[in-house]
């Protein structure tokens, strides 16, 4: 499918080309494969996407199921006083119908007998020894919930392709499904390239940093629910990149960050060529992250965030995440929207800039706030950004009030 498209007159050559952002995402999401469904718990399916159908057991409720604490009762017996003939908790069945003249204690979740008519709350009788008077007014089916009134048996409850949550596992413990069919997730692969890096907990010599893309690309996979991907260090050498993605590689999806631009040590393109991956594109006219990296070997993905912080984030949550919901049987992320800025702003260039920013429902819509970056480095003074207003080339100035799109950060 991204080999027709690829070659198509429409896009002559994405290998060679930089491409816009939205062809790049169709190439990504094409590209992603749902993986075959697997038996989990229902213990931990919640997040999962439900692989079947899955409909009710059984009549809900399963009984005429008495709906409070009172007495199970024939409409005859409004206004008088009737004989208790015994008590019935939840759990239990009471085998006999109940006739006329008769009254019996029942407690809310109780299958009421036959023959019941109403339930007369606790709280409106007046009971005294082995008799209790009732209020003038009985309805029918008052305080009853009739057999198969919430479902049918039979009844489709979830639909395939669902997302479990709490609510559903409620549903599903139900009807008895302690085992169930998912999309699994995607096991997710992380490399982060640079001779410049040290560990979180080291103190950088001169010209040393931090990695902070492997943490952060790290929790992006684990805020998507996804088990918490192995981090692997490269230096910029085609052997440490060869090293780095062997010890990776059965994850479904490698992230490799920095060593995708232009430089003499941005030897990411390179190495996955020699690790057998077929580049699908390099280059999007995009800022941050120009230099975005996309290649397959197989159904595998491999992603290659350009190292700067904000065109790393970006990359994941505009890119990565995309195709591991389409993986992991998601639904695509929602759509963004229009709001109004509440600063202006200037951008310039040629490529469509998405810029940080925060959205806030307002009185007569989104507001849009910009949280100004210095740079695709400065992670420092965006990170309450919450979306990513999107502005099309060639715009130059948008002004306080100005209507703009926006693309949700969501995962
Ligand atoms: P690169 O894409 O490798 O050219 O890196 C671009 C910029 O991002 C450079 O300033 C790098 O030092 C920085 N950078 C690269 N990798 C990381 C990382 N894992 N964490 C933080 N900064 C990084
Ligand atoms: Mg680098």
């Amino acid at each position: 499918m991204v080999k027709a498209i690829a070659s198509s007159e429409e896009m002559p050559s994405a290998m060679h080309k930089m491409i816009d952002p939205d062809m790049a995402l169709r190439l990504v999401v094409e590209a992603a494969e749902r993986l075959e469904p697997v038996e989990v718990e229902l213990g931990h399916s919640v997040g999962l996407v439900l692989a079947q159908q899955v409909a009710a057991d059984r009549d809900y409720p399963p009984f005429n199921r008495a709906m409070m604490d009172g007495y199970a009762v024939r409409l005859s017996a409004a206004g008088g006083a009737v004989a208790v003939i015994g008590e019935l908790a939840a759990g239990g069945v009471w085998e006999r119908p109940l006739t006329d003249g008769q009254a019996l204690e029942i407690m809310t979740g109780a299958p009421c007998p036959e023959g019941t008519e109403a339930v007369a709350p606790k709280e409106v009788v007046d009971r005294q020894g082995e008799t209790v008077r009732l209020p003038e007014s009985l309805k029918q089916g008052q305080n009853i919930a009739p057999r198969a009134s919430a479902c049918p048996a039979g009844r489709v409850l979830i639909d395939q392709g669902e997302p479990i949550t709490p609510l559903t596992v409620g549903v599903l413990a139900t009807v008895g499904r302690a085992q169930l069919r998912v999309y699994p997730r995607p096991r997710v692969g992380i490399v982060s390239t640079g001779g410049e890096l040290i560990g979180v907990d080291e103190t950088p010599g001169p010209g040393q940093i931090r990695n902070s893309n492997g943490p952060m690309i790290a929790a992006y996979a684990c805020a998507m629910g996804l088990e918490a991907p192995r981090v692997v260090e490269a230096a910029d050498t085609p052997e440490a990149l060869a090293t780095a993605l062997e010890r990776v590689a059965a994850a479904e999806i490698v992230v490799l960050n920095g060593g995708v631009s232009a430089g003499k040590y941005d030897l990411v393109p390179q190495a996955l060529t020699a690790f057998g991956a077929e580049l699908v594109f390099h280059k999007v006219t995009q800022k941050p992250g120009k230099p975005l990296l996309f290649a397959r070997r197989g159904r595998q993905l491999f992603f290659g965030l350009p190292g700067n912080p904000l065109s790393a984030s970006f990359g994941f949550h505009r890119y990565v995440a995309a195709a591991i919901r389409k993986m992991s049987g998601r639904r695509p992320q929602p759509e963004g929207g229009k709001g109004r800025l509440t600063d202006g702003f200037r951008v310039k260039g040629d490529r469509t800039v998405f810029q940080p920013a925060r959205v806030e429902a307002g009185a007569t819509g989104w507001r849009v706030a910009i949280q100004r970056n210095i740079d695709s480095a400065d992670i420092f003074n965006i990170h309450h950004a919450n979306a990513m207003v999107r502005l099309d080339p060639p715009v130059e100035e948008c002004l306080a009030g100005a209507e703009v799109g926006f693309e949700w950060m969501s995962l």
